[in-house]
């Protein structure tokens, strides 16, 4: 590809994501802009192409390999889609940046990643939250030390699904819906991604609060044993309206404290706690998550370093998620298995 030729993404799936924020962060970047769509309806794709202001539309993962204008696919469709639409990008040399869940299994997310490896195209997770300069700035001060030896963490993550939403996360089993393949994925990329650890066992009670249908779960509580022997506790839910997300470790010489910071605006903040004493870090000007996700995709795909939720990024928090839906299942506790 010329030098300063535009990378073309080409859209797998007219999704709520792409329109509310993967468009406008791609085409924000001077390097990239949205040159296709693809939806399993072609009048859909259409719809969604004007509407967007994407230049030309799909109906069929095949027709969008096939433009010569795609340099890099984002998957955004239904979870249990994902790994054959990756395949596919793969075989076709296209670089992907795919949602999370990767995959529904770790065999499968496994054989995404080894099948982009070996066409040496990049593949990267779209985890958003390690792009928020609020996490970024508990994995930084953790590392210098401000907190001595970490020991433990608590993820607040119950929030209330959007109505908007309300269709295949609550409905379709097969479609990897519910609130751990959803939700519990994130908490376990925020939890590596500060801590730099990884999780060795969980355990997990799941619950029905009348959102979720046909097995799936709306709310999940449960606790992460890292190997470095740190605890982590996490509550996910779709069915929570009323609160604030969070995000603590706890150390050995401090707290980090982060509030309303799971979420997939530029916003909340962190304190520093020693003793009693509070103080809030000055973080300045927050940019938006998807925007740095896309701008470290777009340098990996032109070769300059790794994207910022690589592939093996979405297999750890995969596997951490399926030992939790596991261990909810059965009531057993689980080893995650990466
Ligand atoms: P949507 O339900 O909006 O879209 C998923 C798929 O459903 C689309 O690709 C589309 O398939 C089909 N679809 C969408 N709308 C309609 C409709 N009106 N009628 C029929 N089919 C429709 O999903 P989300 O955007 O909520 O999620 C997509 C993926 O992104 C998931 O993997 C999810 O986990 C992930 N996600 C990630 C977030 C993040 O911040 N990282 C946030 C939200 C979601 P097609 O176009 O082929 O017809």
């Amino acid at each position: 590809m010329a030098e300063n030729k535009k990378l073309g993404w080409g859209l797998i799936g007219a999704s709520d994501i792409a329109k509310t924020r993967m468009i406008e962060a791609i085409n924000a970047q001077p390097d990239s802009s949205v040159v296709a769509v693809m939806s399993s309806s072609g009048e859909r794709a259409k719809r969604y192409a004007e509407e967007n202001g994407i230049p030309r539309a799909y109906s069929s993962v095949d027709a969008l390999l096939g433009d010569s204008a795609v340099d890099v696919v984002y998957v955004s469709t239904t979870n249990e889609r994902h790994k054959l639409e990756v395949l596919l990008a793969a075989a076709h040399g296209k670089h992907v940046l795919c949602e999370k869940p990767l995959a529904l299994t770790i065999p499968d997310a496994r054989e995404m990643a080894e099948a982009c490896r070996q066409r040496k195209v990049i593949l990267g997770t779209n985890h958003h939250l390690r792009n928020a300069l609020t996490h970024r700035t508990i994995r930084r001060l953790i590392k210098e030390g401000a907190i001595g030896k970490p020991l433990a963490a608590r993820v607040f993550h119950a929030v209330y699904l959007p109505v908007r939403l309300q269709g295949w996360r609550l409905e379709k089993l097969d479609a990897g819906g519910g609130v751990i393949l959803d939700i519990t994925v994130h908490d376990a990329d925020s939890l590596h991604f500060a801590l730099d650890d990884d999780a060795e066992e969980v355990v997990a009670l799941s619950g029905r609060q009348g959102l979720a249908q046909a097995g799936l779960e709306d709310a999940v509580m449960g606790a992460i044993r890292f190997k470095s022997g740190v605890l982590a506790q996490f509550h996910d839910a779709f069915t929570i309206k009323h609160t604030r997300t969070g995000f603590e470790v706890h150390g050995s010489d401090g707290s980090l404290i982060g509030e309303d910071v799971m979420t997939q605006e530029p916003r909340g903040q962190v304190y520093l706690q020693r003793d009693d004493k509070r103080e809030e870090i000055d973080l300045g000007p927050q940019e938006n998550l998807y925007f740095h996700q896309v701008r470290h995709f777009n340098d990996a795909a032109k070769g300059n370093g790794i994207p910022f939720a690589t592939a093996e990024d979405g297999i750890r928090s995969l596997a951490v998620a399926t030992a939790v839906l596991e261990s909810a299942r059965t009531g057993q506790r689980i080893a995650v298995r990466y």
